[in-house]
């Protein structure tokens, strides 16, 4: 889920932000840091931030990274920005820099990359309209000009309380000049999105607004609930019968998010296919020989179950375009990339096939482990065995944007090679005792 707070500066935005992400256990994220970061970096390389060019140029050597252990930190090319970036110096670069759309659409990218890999609040001046137009809450904070000069007043005594304090009406006219480049920029301009909800702060506490988006917030929509009747019936009794001969134990499930999504894994048993579909919380896809479709109740079921024929003779071609379809339409499919099930059990060099989707589509790649099916069910026995004990692991989406910067003939190589190392990362942390949330 994703919370969009935006407003212009002094309206108590990332205070309220940070509170209603603790209160929700999401992630916060400040995307005025991230502008921020980017302009300390063209102070500190000594560009003059009216060059455009230059500016711009400097985008392909800023490597920002956020650390979320306790404190929250910034880091630009590993040095660490923290406290640099909250100058009132900093402030005029950013809000100057930030009117150049290239810099623009590199932040975005950075922000919708981070806005895949988790449950987030997003602050920031764009967020609602630009960065996640299907944000699930959408909040838009103002305040009265002198309230929001006020508490800038305030914030820059406590946080300087060595500096000689600046007259009000000259934060008055900082703030003017930020409000001016924020509001008049031809890209994404701050303005509330058509669906935010408007909250005036000027009279309210701190508690009071986050009371008030935290109520705001939608309730989240069981999974199950969006399920076909027959999908869940099938899903539900399948889920049984694994829970209660198999010990099925799913981790990691929370990694996975709306919207397309191929989710990969290693193939050693008939039983994948079905371990796999059940350990996801929602409607999931595959394809399968048509010659199944024929066998009489059989195929009725498997249909049911968003599994999709595809012909024997014109196999690849017929294939791929489904998978193509299917992605497009942002659901969720399931590939096996060993292209078939692995005789001893042991992971096999990937197929390309998986990866050229990945490059056509974008789409996010969810990596995940089985373990238990090749013992529960073999490829070279005709029967299961009745007892057994499987675990399937989900790990972190693999984002299309980073393969983005890679030559065009070498994405799909190293597709394969990041998600077989995923896989074999989620089995280690299997075996070293399942500690946290899988890698
Ligand atoms: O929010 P904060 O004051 O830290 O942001 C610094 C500057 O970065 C703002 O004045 C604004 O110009 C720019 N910014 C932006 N879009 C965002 C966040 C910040 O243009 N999403």
């Amino acid at each position: 889920m994703i919370i969009t707070i935006d407003g212009p500066s002094g309206t108590g935005k990332s205070t309220v932000a940070r509170e209603v992400a603790a209160r929700l256990q999401f992630t916060f994220f400040d995307t005025g840091a991230m502008y921020r970061s980017f302009a300390w970096k063209i102070v500190h390389d000594g560009i003059d931030p009216a060059n455009q060019e230059k500016v711009i140029d400097a985008l392909s050597s800023f490597h920002f990274e956020i650390s979320f252990d306790q404190e929250r930190a910034y880091f630009v090319n590993d040095r660490e920005v923290t406290e640099e970036i909250r100058t009132r110096e900093i402030s005029m670069i950013a809000s100057q820099i930030a009117t150049y759309p290239e810099v623009r659409n590199h932040m975005v990218k950075l922000q919708r990359k981070f806005g895949r890999s988790c449950h987030a609040v997003f602050e920031g001046r764009d967020m609602g309209t630009i960065v996640f137009p299907d944000a699930d809450l959408k909040i838009f904070l103002t305040a009265k000009p002198t309230v929001r000069a006020e508490r800038r007043y305030k914030e820059l005594i406590n946080k300087y309380p060595d500096n000689e304090p600046l007259a009000i009406h000259q934060i008055q006219e900082e703030l003017n000049l930020r409000d001016k480049n924020d509001t008049t920029r031809s890209i994404s301009p701050l303005k509330a999105a058509p669906d935010a909800i408007v909250i005036d702060t000027s009279d309210s506490t701190i508690d009071e607004v986050v009371e008030k988006i935290i109520r705001l917030k939608p309730k989240t929509q069981s999974r199950f609930s969006t399920m076909k009747f027959i999908y869940w019936l099938v899903y539900s009794l399948a889920r049984g019968f694994f829970k209660l001969f198999y010990r099925l134990k799913i981790y990691g499930e929370k990694h996975i998010q709306k919207g397309a999504g191929l989710l990969i894994a290693n193939h050693t048993s008939f039983y994948d296919p079905p371990i796999l579909s059940i350990s996801c919380n929602e409607e999931v896809h595959f394809l399968a020989r048509e010659s199944l479709f024929k066998v009489p109740l059989l195929g009725k079921l498997i249909r049911a179950l968003n599994t999709h024929p595809v012909t024997r003779e014109s196999a690849d071609i017929n294939a791929l375009r489904q998978m193509i379809r299917l992605l497009s339409e942002d659901k969720k499919l399931i590939i096996f990339p060993e292209g078939a099930r692995s005789k001893t059990g042991k992971l096999h060099h990937f197929k390309p096939g998986f990866s050229f989707i990945a490059k056509k589509t974008k789409a996010t790649i969810y990596p995940a482990f089985i373990e238990g099916a090749y013992e529960a069910w073999p490829s070279n026995k005709k029967f299961p065995s009745l007892f057994g004990k499987v675990t399937c692991v989900f790990g972190s989406p693999i984002l299309w944007e980073e393969f983005e910067h890679l030559p065009k003939d070498e994405i799909e190589k190293h597709v394969i090679e990041r998600c077989m190392h995923a896989i074999e990362d989620l089995k280690l942390w299997l075996e070293k005792g399942a500690q946290g949330m899988p890698p």
